[in-house]
């Protein structure tokens, strides 16, 4: 599969989470770059324009990084791609380049508005939207398998912001190492802590985030939870917000609640929680 990666407004952290994967070899099998921004010698200008010009095939379009909202040379390159995929938050939403230019947008998002560089139809010639994998940066165990998908011919399934499923059908909530302490209500004293949860007072956005973060972990071994720090909300098209380090409340309650549980639900449920955790936990926490 002839894969071309475009870097757009980036500060390539895609590319150093990418070029973290571990099974290089394998992946190369399946995987022949036209061009790279780490991995290959030529300009990138250049390239575009011989690829351009000479109507090269290209199997996969990797795009990293915003883009102009009025790019015709993105735009051109995605019409000619079998497959089109945004790599990172700010080639799927437009993100923190998009936050200071309104001519600023993801291939097919502008945060959560529809359209964004090649509208919100878009389809490739291989039939499919834009994969989007979203993530500051996305991990590189989701890029490299999307990648060996398509090479193997298999069609990702994707969820409404066309993220493929097998990385963003479960919250990042799901799976943390400190989900008994989120069910006692036992927040975490300080932050690096091992103990507590983080969602109460740190910020945390696992119950409000599509991730596999605490499933497929990152290097192997770790997750920002793991590790005593907030999920970030990095997968999400109103990342980054104010305040990472603290929970927005009102009245006590968190101003924004797990998905699916009601403010009710919310109150009824933490309280009694809070009252009989385990003394063990609170101990710990
Ligand atoms: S630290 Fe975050 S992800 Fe972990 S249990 Fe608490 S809220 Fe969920
Ligand atoms: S844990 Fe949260 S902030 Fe960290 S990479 Fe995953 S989704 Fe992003």
């Amino acid at each position: 599969m002839r894969v071309l990666w475009i870097q757009r407004l980036s500060c390539c952290g895609n590319t150093h989470s990418f070029l973290n994967y571990e099974n290089w070899e394998s992946l190369l099998k399946s995987v022949d770059f036209i061009y790279h921004p780490s991995l290959s010698l030529e300009a990138q200008d250049r390239v575009i324009e011989r690829v351009l010009e000479t109507g090269e095939d290209i199997d996969l379009l990797v795009l990293e990084g915003a883009v102009r909202c009025d790019d015709e040379e993105i735009k051109r390159l995605c019409q000619r791609a079998l497959f089109v995929m945004a790599v990172g938050n700010c080639a799927v939403y437009g993100n923190i380049p998009a936050l200071s230019d309104q001519n600023i947008c993801g291939l097919s998002y502008r945060f959560k508005e529809r359209g964004g560089l090649l509208g919100g139809d878009f389809l490739s010639k291989g039939g499919l939207p834009v994969i989007n994998l979203s993530g500051c940066p996305a991990h590189p165990e989701w890029i490299a398998t999307t990648m060996l998908m398509l090479a193997e011919g298999i069609r990702p399934e994707l969820d409404q912001w066309g993220r493929p499923l097998a990385f963003y059908s479960s919250l990042t909530h799901w799976g943390c190492t400190r989900n008994e302490y989120f069910e006692w209500k036992v927040e975490a004293e300080e932050l690096g802590s091992k103990k507590g949860c983080l969602f109460y007072h740190f910020g945390c956005r696992g119950p409000l985030s599509y991730s596999s973060c605490n499933q497929i972990l990152w290097n192997g071994v770790n997750s920002k939870t793991r590790a005593g720090t907030p999920c970030f909300g990095c997968t999400e098209y109103d990342f980054p917000r104010i305040g990472l380090w603290e929970t927005k409340q009102y009245a006590g309650i968190p101003a924004e609640l797990p998905i699916g549980v009601s403010k009710r639900g919310y109150i009824m449920l933490s309280g009694v929680a809070k009252m009989f955790a385990p003394d063990r936990l609170k101990d710990e926490g």
